[in-house]
Parts: C-alpha cells; structure tokens; sequence
C-alpha cells in the first residue's frame, strides 16, 4: 500500500465531532448578526495580488512574508490566496457600487491563508468571521461593533474575554509622533531585533507591536501616540469611550495596540484572553477611513472587525462547553430483496413528516444491523423483513428505554414512533 498523503502544516481538517461545534457557532452568529441588521457577503478566495499590497501595506507581516501567492499558469496574472476579508470585503462593495445609496453594514465567514509558523492557535489556513460598517463616520458605530463582541461571548457563554483599546489618530499625528519614535528607537538601536532594526525606516509605529519579550521594555518606555492626537481625534477616542461606559462595559486602554494592518486610524480594539497562550487575541478591528479611497471608491469612513473562529472554539471547549450529538431518532433494518424496498419507502415517509432517519446501507444479518443501530444513537429500530414487507407493516423497537416492541401498520408508524420518542402526551 502507498503511503497516505497528509494535509499542509498549518491547514486542518474539521472531523466531524468539532465541524457540528462549528456549525453551532455559525448558527449563532448569523443570528447575533441580523440582530445588528448586518447583511451577508460572500467574496472569493482568490484575488489579484495586488488588492493586498495595496490595502494593507507593503512593509506589514502578510505581505512581507505571509501571503500564498502564485501567477495564473495561462496569463501570468499574480494572484493571492486572500489573508483577510476586509480588502476582498471592500473591492466588492466598491465594484458593485453598492454604497450609491447610502452606508451598508455587511459580514462574511470563511477561510483565511497566511504562511506563519503553526502553532496552537495559529495556522495556515484559519477562519474568521468579518463584520464591516462602510460608509459610517462614528464613534457611534465603532462604540457598537465592540459591544457586539460581548454580546457575542455572552451567547455563546464565554468569559474572561476582556477589551482593549486605542486610538491610531490621522495620519498627520502619526507623523509627528514617528519623528520622535524613530529618534527614540534609533538611541536604542542596540537593543532592536532584527527585523525591528529593518522596520525602523519603513514602518517605525509597527515595531511597538512586536511580540518579542526581550523589547517589552523598550517600547513600553517608548514615546506613545496618544500623545500626539490633535482635538478631533481625541473627540472620537471620548465619544467611543462614553459609549462604552454607558453601556456598562469595563476596558483598558493599551498604548501599544497598534493592529497589523496598516489601513487604521482612530479606533483601534482587541478582545483577548489569558487562557490561550500565547495566541490570546480572539477578535480585533477599528476603523479604516482611508481605505476605500485608497482601493479605488469615492473617500468614504469605515470600520469593522475580525474574529478568529479557531480561536473563539479553543476557548469554547476549555470553558468546558460541547456540543450535543445531534439525534438519530429511527435506525431502519432491513433483510431481503422485497423488505429493503420497503425500508426505503419507510425511511423516506418518516422523513417526510420530520424525523432523522439512517436507513441501513450494505446488508448483513439482522444481529449486525441492530448492533448498528445501537451504534448510531438512534432511540427506535423500525424492523422490516420480508414479512413485515408483504403486510405493509414494520416492527418498531425502542433501542434506548425498555419498552414493548410492536408490530404496526404504515397509517399510525410516524404516531407510533412520536409516542416512543415523545411520550404519550404529544398527541
Ligand atoms: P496576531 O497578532 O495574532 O498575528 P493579527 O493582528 O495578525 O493577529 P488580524 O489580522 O487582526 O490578526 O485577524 C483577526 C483575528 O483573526 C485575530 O485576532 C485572530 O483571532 C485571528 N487570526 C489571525 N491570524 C491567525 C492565524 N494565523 N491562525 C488563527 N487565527 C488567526
Ligand atoms: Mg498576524
């Protein structure tokens, strides 16, 4: 036998038992989501290469060295496996022109690609759940799409998901406060690792958002753009902020948050988590006002989010929640040519009126096929020989309480087996 292939480093398959925690999730969410009028989007997964390098910047992580990129084999064309939804999000509202009426609140799931090094908590391939307000100016909007997250992690049952913080300002103030902030790196260029030392002429700002220990110390004493923010800013950053306390809701604000990404300015927010890791980031967003503009649309503000959905299922389980298996309510077995014909029938009318049904597939002795039946978790065996099949009837076996098995007519199975399921009162 040749050997099995295995799946990329990075990219996981989703067995069963965790893709029914999944699809939970996504009932969920979109659910929480119409509840905030947001409105489903679904883009490709593959786009020109250059919807990235131009909206997220080319000195960040993902286009310096994350991006699954590849030429089309027929014309050359560079294309990229998308390692966010938001640029995808924003092409597509823009080449349809769907803000020629006003704003829109839209959302979309799926996969995402980047080639980082795999560890818990972050892959190859990852999903997430985007959620994008176009066209809104705030702090209003900002302030509600960071409530949502807790309404979120109160649905799902989560805590311990804490909020944090920032304003990136406009980009004037972030160039006031990068003369001070390469002046005060470059003293300590020493001190700097390498690819920080690479970062301090192209993209200073992102080196305060390096996950290296040994620079903690460094760039907490650093200087901290919030100093540098003019009165507007500061107006956003009070008006998010008043939102939030009247909402009740506790957060920090961290100086240091500076997002991946190079599209933000003002609001910037993490949810994250200590009970992850390393990995402790669960949602993150804020607001991009420059980036349809730069994509090509009429200048219009904006402001989303992203959640890891890997992340927010770790957390799930270790909270200790699972989800039921779903019930298989009737098990069909069947023996002879005349009986599984009539199986079929019967499995189909019970479907028809509502139940789950496996019907038995591949033969075998009565014996094997109960055994199977006891497997699958279903609460009833209906039963089908030759004989139950040339009077029309079938045998109806409770598998899970003790219980008469019965012998019935095809007029009163689906009744029969609802009274096994349900009771007697659900008449
Ligand atoms: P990190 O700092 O963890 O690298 P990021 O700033 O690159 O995150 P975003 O681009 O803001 O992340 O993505 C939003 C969310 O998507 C993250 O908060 C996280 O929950 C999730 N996420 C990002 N990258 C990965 C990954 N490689 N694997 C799993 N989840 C991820
Ligand atoms: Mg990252």
């Amino acid at each position: 036998m040749s050997q099995i292939l295995q799946a990329i480093r990075g990219m996981n398959d989703i067995l069963p038992d965790e893709a029914e925690l999944w699809e939970q999730f996504e009932e969920l969410v979109r659910d929480w989501l119409r509840g905030y009028g947001y409105r489903p989007m679904r883009m490709p997964i593959v786009e020109p290469t250059q919807l990235f390098t131009r909206a997220i910047g080319e000195v960040t992580d993902i286009v310096e060295k994350e991006m699954y990129s590849f030429e089309d084999r027929l014309n050359g064309e560079k294309l990229t496996l998308r390692p966010e939804g938001t640029a995808s999000c924003v092409r597509a509202v823009l080449q349809s022109n769907l803000l020629y009426d006003g704003p829109r609140k839209l959302w979309y799931m799926g996969p995402m690609f980047r080639h980082e090094r795999p560890q818990k908590g972050r892959y190859r391939q990852f999903h997430q759940v985007g959620v994008e307000a176009l066209g809104y100016a705030g702090p209003d909007v900002d302030a509600e799409q960071i409530l949502m997250g807790a309404r979120l992690w109160d649905d799902l049952g989560l805590t311990g998901i804490e909020l944090e913080i920032n304003s990136l300002g406009q980009a004037e103030e972030r160039a006031r406060h990068r003369i001070d902030l390469m002046a005060y790196l470059e003293k300590h260029r020493s001190q700097l690792d390498a690819d920080s030392q690479r970062r301090l002429q192209t993209n200073p700002l992102r080196i305060l958002d390096t996950k290296n220990p040994v620079m903690k110390e460094l760039v907490e004493a650093a200087p901290k753009l919030i100093d540098y923010l003019g009165e507007a800013s500061l107006k956003h950053f009070e008006g998010v902020q008043a939102w939030l306390k009247d909402a009740g809701r506790p957060y920090r604000i961290n100086p240091r948050l500076v997002r991946g990404l190079d599209y933000y300015n003002l609001t910037v927010f993490e949810w994250v988590t200590d009970q992850l890791g390393a990995q402790g980031t669960v949602c993150a967003g804020g607001r991009y006002d420059g980036l349809i503009e730069q994509l090509g649309g009429k200048p219009a503000p904006a402001c989303g989010f992203a959640m890891g959905i890997e992340r927010l299922l770790a957390l799930w389980t270790e909270q200790g929640n699972s989800v039921e298996k779903p019930a298989t309510d009737v098990y069909v077995a069947h023996q002879g040519e005349q009986a599984a014909r009539h199986a079929f029938k019967v499995a189909e009318r019970l479907r028809d009126v509502g139940f789950t049904v496996q019907l038995h597939c591949g033969g075998g002795s009565f014996k094997s096929q109960m055994k199977r039946a006891d497997a699958s978790g279903a609460i009833i065996a209906a039963i089908i020989g030759d004989d139950e099949a040339q009077a029309n009837e079938v045998t109806v076996k409770p598998l899970r309480e003790a219980g008469e098995q019965q012998r019935v007519g095809l007029d009163v199975l689906a009744e029969t087996i609802g009274e096994c399921i349900f009771g007697q009162e659900s008449e």
